[in-house]
């Protein structure tokens, strides 16, 4: 059994499993089985501390078994994972309806400490003898539609079908070979100019990541960081950028004596890493490059969750001299007082604002408000996704101190990148 929550443990749960397939084939009746992850247990355990990760643990459990009948076993597979097994079913719609039952259990909020949480699962759910007749590939199947809730949005609960197989092999081959990509040196750094709006002259750039795979092609960020954040591939990867990005400004001031800014992306797993602060300052320590001319690109949704630590690290990259922006400005949905405690520098507004500037009224008054506001705290404000010439005129006149964007330049490559460091 295990030890925190009670329940059987992995050994145990595919136990009952086995001895559950073997009844159901003698009375041909279904076996149901769901694979839950909880949706934001990591995060929980990593901001409020472990104890309450352990209590969130116990109570999860014990809501999942409140949930179901007598002759089902729950069971803890380890971390945040749990396993259902549901012997002897006649149809398949008892499983659904134990599937909501659960999620219905977890729409309270959890009390920890003396706070409340909202805590979601993810359910995967396959059935015996239909999604598979052996014990091994039907908890895979589970796994693989747990992960199709997740990705569809979480709190939610999927079925297995044959097609979630290829997607979860497409997901164990991008996994793998993104492992190696690394050492293959198959990671290259884009670079988009930053432009001052007034002037139009080159002030920086943004580092986008891209990924060379023989097998792939050219992939993009979108479709390998979210994995990335997932595994904690984003943190060597994280690293690598860094170095990488201020190595690029080091050579670039070498070669035209331009004192250009780097900017950098910074997901959430590789923020909250502990070694993160630690990374930033070796980069720089590693190119000599001055940490003013640095700045760290963080989306508002990250800074959302204000816990002690966020602004711990944020006031700890401050102190260094390093720079910070909020990345997609005005997506967060957020209240905007994080804008005067934190030590930002810079807003960039996110694109979905820039780009209906010149025909949607209300995207206009947001983005002149938005620079109003950004200059009466104090920061200075990049707009992105400029495309087109008369965006420019909007941006200039209502003082929007830097753009980015398809009418300067797309991200290129260094060398191309580097004709504008000759003009
Ligand atoms: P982001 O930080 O919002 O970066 C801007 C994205 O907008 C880039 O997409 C860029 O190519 C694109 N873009 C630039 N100008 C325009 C324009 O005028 N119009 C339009 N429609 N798009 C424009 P990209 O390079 O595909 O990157 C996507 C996202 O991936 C980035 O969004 C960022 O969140 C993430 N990302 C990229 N590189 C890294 C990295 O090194 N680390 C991390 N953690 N995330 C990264
Ligand atoms: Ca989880
Ligand atoms: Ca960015
Ligand atoms: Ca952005």
């Amino acid at each position: 059994y295990d030890i925190l929550t009670g329940l059987p443990n992995r050994m145990l749960a595919l136990d009952r499993l086995k001895l559950a397939l073997a009844q159901a084939q003698r009375e041909n009746s279904l076996v149901g089985v769901m694979f839950l992850d909880l949706d934001n247990f990591k995060h929980i355990n990593d901001t409020m501390g472990h104890d309450a990760g352990d209590n969130l643990l116990i109570e999860a459990a014990r809501r999942i078994s409140s949930s179901l009948r007598g002759t089902s076993t729950v069971a803890r597979l380890g971390g945040d994972e749990f396993l259902v097994v549901l012997p002897g079913l006649q149809g398949a719609d008892s499983t659904t309806q134990v599937a909501e039952r659960i999620l219905q259990t977890f729409a309270s909020p959890f009390h920890i400490g003396n706070q409340e949480v909202f805590v979601t699962t993810s359910i995967g759910i396959a059935i015996y003898p239909t999604d598979s007749d052996n014990s091994g590939t039907l908890l895979q199947h589970a796994d693989a539609a747990m992960y199709q809730a997740k990705s569809k949005g979480k709190s939610a609960y999927e079925r297995f079908s044959p097609e979630m197989k290829e997607v979860s092999h497409e997901r164990l081959q991008l996994e793998s070979r993104m492992r190696r990509a690394l050492e293959l040196n198959e990671f290259e750094l884009y670079f988009q100019p930053i432009i001052q709006t007034a002037t139009g002259t080159l002030t920086g750039a943004e580092a986008l990541l891209r990924w060379n795979n023989p097998s792939m092609g050219m992939v993009m960020p979108d479709k390998f960081i979210p994995l990335a954040e997932e595994t904690g591939l984003i943190i060597p990867i994280g690293e690598w950028v860094l170095e990488q990005a201020c190595a690029a400004a080091v050579r670039w001031q070498q070669a035209t004596g331009l004192a250009l800014g780097i900017s950098v992306n910074v997901s959430p797993r590789q923020f909250r890493d502990p070694g993160f602060v630690d990374a930033v300052l070796r980069a720089l320590r590693n190119t000599g490059l001055d940490p003013r001319r640095l700045e760290l690109e963080i989306t508002e949704r990250l800074i959302l969750d204000n816990t002690i630590e966020t602004s711990d690290i944020l006031s700890r990259l401050d102190e260094e001299g390093v720079r910070l922006s909020v990345d997609d400005f005005g997506t967060g949905y957020s209240a905007l007082s994080y804008l005067k405690s934190y030590p930002f520098d810079t807003l960039k507004i996110d694109k979905s604002f820039v780009r209906d500037v010149m025909r949607e009224q209300e995207d206009a008054s947001l983005v002149k408000a938005i620079i109003n506001m950004a200059h009466s705290l104090g920061l200075k404000v990049i707009a992105e996704g400029v495309e087109e010439e008369d965006q420019t005129h909007f941006l200039k006149a209502h003082g929007c101190d830097y753009s980015q964007g398809y009418f300067y330049s797309r991200p290129a490559p260094e060398e191309e990148f580097a004709v504008w460091l000759k003009t």
